[in-house]
């Protein structure tokens, strides 16, 4: 099955990647503790390089399976595929989607979303297959794209391309220089320089508006929205049930982030009120979380074994997601 979204039930779709182990983690002399199978299964474990699935499986609550999982081979153009050309395609219906990456700083959230000029991410695949797809509907002259990237910072709203107004996209020959450019002008920590952009998030949203004509020949605008998100590092915020996360606001951690995750603990127990109005981030992406838009999760996760916990929490994290 290539099909990213949940059909019109809403459900989350959440998939996990793995980075490939860093050059860093090999110096030290980190051993992998993940192992993929079947595209589908994680198994978190010191035993990772085992081909024992029997003993695998016997792993208690380190066994998890999401709606796909990418080995850390997996090329930027498979995990756009699988998890977001069925979006972009709805997007083009006239619905709206969105993707998100989670997982802590430095687990392959910015490679996944962004990429580098050799391997452009999710947001470049997205922009160029929107396009592609317009030239070759016989109205392409009736699409206008706007584009917006935004950060949130400490609770602060901030544009990282062009303040004041959705930039007018016309085509998407400079995508990738146009998001890197937006992307240096994250906000970075001035008390750490590897801390860079590890606590912001950034939103680019895509908005495609477009005329059609119905049945009986009345002409209707359509608009549909994309929404990207390369989330903030999620080491701080592992909270999934509601008490710890109230016991944690007061701590100065990011505020958007526990909102995202208590907007997801309340679509899983199917309350009716849904806390969007407690952050920023869930503000801008409230009609793009749950209800009728599709909503996919990426859980981006390192294979070494000194990050052990933080990739444990991530997987609790994504695997909570899935029962939206
Ligand atoms: P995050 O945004 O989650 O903090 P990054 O995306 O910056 O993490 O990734 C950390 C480092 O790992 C970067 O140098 C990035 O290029 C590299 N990296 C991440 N994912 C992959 C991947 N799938 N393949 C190759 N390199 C990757
Ligand atoms: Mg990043």
């Amino acid at each position: 099955k290539n099909g990213t979204m949940g059909g019109d039930d809403g459900r989350i779709l959440v998939f996990v990647r793995l980075r490939p182990m860093a050059k860093k983690e090999k110096e030290v002399g980190s051993r992998c503790c993940v192992k993929i199978v079947n595209k589908r299964d994680v198994y978190l474990t010191e035993f990772a390089n085992e081909n024992d699935y029997l003993r695998l499986k016997r792993l208690r609550g380190r066994h998890f399976t999401f709606d796909a999982s990418f080995p850390d081979s997996t090329s930027q153009h498979e995990v756009y595929t699988t998890t977001t050309a069925d979006l972009v395609e709805a997007v083009l219906q006239g619905r709206n989607g969105s993707v998100f990456c989670y997982g802590a700083t430095g687990a392959g959230k910015t490679y996944t979303m962004l990429g580098t000029v050799d391997n452009p991410g999710v947001m470049v695949l997205a922009i160029k297959d929107l396009f592609t797809k317009i030239r070759q509907r016989s109205c392409d002259g009736n699409h206008v794209v706007h584009l917006s990237y935004l950060e949130v910072y400490n609770e602060t709203v901030r544009d990282l391309l062009s303040p004041g107004r959705p930039l007018v996209l016309r085509e998407d020959k400079q995508v990738m220089a146009l998001l890197q450019r937006g992307n240096q002008n994250r906000t970075t920590e001035p008390t750490c320089a590897n801390e860079t952009s590890s606590r912001s998030h950034a939103i680019l949203q895509v908005v495609i508006e477009y005329r059609v004509k119905d049945a009986s020949m009345n002409v209707i605008n359509r608009v549909g929205k994309l929404s990207l998100i390369d989330l903030a590092g999620s080491e701080r915020a592992l909270a999934t049930d509601q008490r710890t996360l109230r016991s944690l606001e007061g701590a100065n951690i990011n505020r958007s982030l526990l909102a995202l995750s208590s907007c997801i603990n309340a679509l899983v127990e199917g309350k009716k009120h849904i806390p969007y109005r407690n952050s920023k981030l869930t503000q801008l992406l409230k009609d793009s979380l749950g209800g009728a838009c599709n909503t996919v999760m990426i859980a981006n996760i390192s294979p070494s074994n000194l990050s052990f916990g933080e990739t444990q929490n991530t997987l609790h994290w994504a695997d909570r997601a899935k029962e939206i």
